[in-house]
């Protein structure tokens, strides 16, 4: 039962009453993504890797400030039968998913003939095959509740690519061609999808591939902040967590009805070029 103090602070958002999963939401650009639907007024379940007892403070934080309802579910999005657990305990726990955002990814720096499978296999279960599973177990109720939003994170990988990238690249692009697909079969039943492709977002998923990009190319840390992330950015500057939080809680209200099957880029103009 909802307090009177909960209700009120909810009261006028445009996400109230909404219940949001977002993957990979412990850090960086999910983290983000959560704290703007939770402050737009969505319940969330959090979801990804971490220390439980910081992770349940970061639950706390982001029901108390925002007035809203915020579980923490371990799923383990390798796996398929984890990511169909996710939505299934969500529905559990909230009676309803109507937002996924679907926001786990890895990433691994190396050239073709020296990347490594198991890097391969791993990239492309959790950057694109969860996505599928999480997408496919929610599916059918949203299309039945006439409403549904699901937003994958993509990449700027996903329109373009980069050498030394290549899972990243073809997940993402596989996550983009998957978002059209759902785009044109939610259409008709309220359900929309669209991919967010960040540029270069100053995240510990960035930080961790500075070394391995410096080996691969032969670089500094410096030079690869310079010469290669931010070369790729016309604005010569990292993208903000709260840009790409900011859109997800555009995309995720009534506003954001008639945008399906797009990939929007929050790349300072990276793709563009
Ligand atoms: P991050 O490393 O900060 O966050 C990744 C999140 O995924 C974490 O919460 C982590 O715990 C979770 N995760 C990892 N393995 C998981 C698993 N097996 N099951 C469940 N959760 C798991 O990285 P980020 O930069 O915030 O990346 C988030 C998404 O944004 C990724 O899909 C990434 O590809 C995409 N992206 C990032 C950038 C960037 O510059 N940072 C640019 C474009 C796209």
């Amino acid at each position: 039962m909802e307090t009177k103090a909960l209700e009120s602070k909810r009261e006028g958002r445009p996400l109230r009453g909404r219940v949001a999963v977002v993957t990979g939401s412990t850090s960086g650009i999910g983290l983000g993504i959560a704290r703007a639907l939770a402050a737009a007024g969505a319940d969330i379940v959090v979801n990804g890797l971490g220390g439980r007892a910081e992770i349940d403070r970061l639950c706390e934080r982001l029901a108390d400030e925002n007035g809203v309802k915020a579980v923490y579910d371990d799923a383990d999005l390798m796996d398929k039968v984890e990511a169909r657990k996710l939505i299934v305990r969500s529905t559990w726990s909230f009676g309803k998913v109507d937002i996924l955002v679907n926001n786990a990814g890895v990433q691994h720096v190396s050239q073709i003939e020296s990347f490594p499978e198991e890097k391969w296999d791993s990239i492309l279960a959790l950057n694109l095959s969860a996505a599928f599973h999480t997408t496919k177990a929610c599916f059918a109720a949203m299309k039945a509740a006439g409403f549904g939003r699901v937003i994958n994170i993509a990449s700027a990988h996903g329109l373009v690519a980069s050498p030394f990238k290549s899972a990243y690249v073809a997940a993402k692009h596989g996550l983009v061609g998957l978002t059209k697909a759902a785009a044109l079969e939610g259409a008709e039943f309220g359900v929309t999808c669209n991919a967010i492709c960040p540029g270069y977002v100053w995240t510990p998923l960035v930080e961790r591939q500075i070394d391995d990009t410096a080996a691969a190319r032969g670089l500094t840390r410096e030079g690869v902040i310079r010469d290669v992330l931010l070369a790729a950015q016309p604005t010569k500057r990292f993208a903000e967590v709260e840009e790409n939080g900011a859109l997800a809680a555009f995309l995720a209200s009534d506003a954001g009805a008639s945008i399906t099957g797009a990939a929007l880029p929050i790349d300072g103009g990276w793709t563009a070029h």
